[in-house]
C-alpha cells in the first residue's frame, strides 16, 4: 500500500495556501492509496503569547483554534469527496508541549471521532527567553537553543528525552521526524552525532515504540533542507528501527503541492521495495 502518511493543508499559514484538493489530485495521480491529512494542531494561546517571538512569526506557526472546526469539516468533505479514487484519513500533527499536557488531551477529546492518525512531534525546547522552535532558522537553533545548552549534543540530548516523555504521555499513530534536531546539521559547528549516551537514549526510544506499538514517520523533508540533507529519522535510526519490527510510514511532510510524495523512491530503496 502506498501512503503519504504526513501532510498539510490550506490551513496552514507557513505553507504554500494551494487549495487541499490539489495536494490530494496529485497524491492520486503518484498512485497513492492513502493520504492522511495531519494539520499542525493549534498551539494554546497561554502558550503562543509567552513565545519570545514577534506575533506575526508567531501567527505563521498554525491555524487559529477558532479555525479547527472549519479544518475538520473540510477535510472530511474531501474525504467524501474524493473516496473512489484515494484513501484519505483526517488527522493532527500534534505538538508536544509539557506543560499543556492536559490542554493536549481535552483537544483529542473533543475531536474523538473525528481524526482518524495523529502525528506527535517535538518543535520546541527550552531556549533563551523562554519556548524555542527548533526548526524555524539555523541561526535561531544556534543562537538561541545551542548557546543556551553549550554545545549541540546536549541540544540532542534535550530532544531526545523530551521526545521520550512525550512517547510515555500520549498514544499517537506515529511519532514525527524523529531526528529533527538535526535538520540544521551541517550549518552546526563542532559535533553533530550523538553521544553513545544519546544512542542509547533513542534505543531506549525504539523499545518504548515497540512497546506501545506506535509507527515512526519516515519523513523525507529533511532531503531538501541543504543543512540537512538526510531523512528523518536518520539512517542509522532507521535500521534499528527496522531490526525492531518498528513500522516507518512514508511522510512527505508537503506544505506544497510539488512536495506531494516527495522522494518516494528513497524510501522504496531504503526498504528495498
Ligand atoms: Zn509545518
Ligand atoms: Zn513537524
Amino acid at each position: 500500500m502506498k501512503i503519504d502518511g504526513h501532510t498539510h493543508t490550506h490551513f496552514c499559514p507557513h505553507g504554500s495556501g494551494e487549495e487541499t484538493a490539489k495536494f490530494i489530485e496529485k497524491a492520486i495521480e503518484l498512485g497513492f492509496d492513502r493520504y492522511v491529512l495531519t494539520e499542525h494542531a493549534p498551539l494554546p494561546r497561554s502558550f503562543s503569547e509567552a513565545l519570545p517571538y514577534e506575533k506575526e512569526l508567531v501567527q505563521y506557526f498554525t491555524m487559529e483554534e477558532t479555525e479547527l472546526d472549519d479544518y475538520i469539516k473540510e477535510m472530511h468533505m474531501l474525504k467524501q469527496k474524493y473516496k473512489d479514487q484515494i484513501e484519505i484519513r483526517v488527522g493532527f500533527e500534534l505538538d508536544y508541549l509539557p506543560e499543556y499536557i492536559d490542554w493536549t488531551r481535552n483537544l483529542l477529546r473533543e475531536y474523538q471521532g473525528y481524526i482518524e492518525e495523529t502525528v506527535l512531534s517535538v518543535h520546541f525546547l527550552k531556549g533563551v527567553g523562554g519556548w524555542r522552535c527548533i526548526d524555524h532558522t539555523p541561526e535561531e537553533l544556534k543562537e538561541n537553543i545551542v548557546l543556551h545548552y553549550g554545545d549541540f549534543q546536549s541540544v540532542q540530548k534535550v530532544y531526545y528525552e523530551t521526545v521520550k516523555e512525550a512517547i510515555l504521555q500520549f498514544q499517537p499513530s506515529r511519532i514525527g521526524h524523529l531526528s529533527l534536531c538535526q535538520k540544521f546539521q551541517h550549518y552546526i559547528q563542532g559535533r553533530t552525532s550523538v553521544t553513545e549516551e544519546t544512542e542509547k537514549e533513542i534505543q531506549g526510544i525504539l523499545l518504548l515504540l515497540k512497546q506501545k506499538d506506535i509507527a515512526l514517520d519516515f519523513n523525507t523533508a529533511g532531503f531538501d533542507k541543504k543543512y540537512c540533507l538526510e531523512p528523518y529519522p536518520s539512517e542509522w535510526i532507521v535500521r534499528k528501527a527496522q531490526e525492531l519490527g518498528i513500522p516507518l510510514v512514508f511522510g512527505s511532510d508537503a506544505h506544497a503541492v510539488k512536495e506531494v510524495g516527495r522522494h518516494y523512491n528513497r524510501y522504496e530503496s531504503i526498504f528495498g521495495f
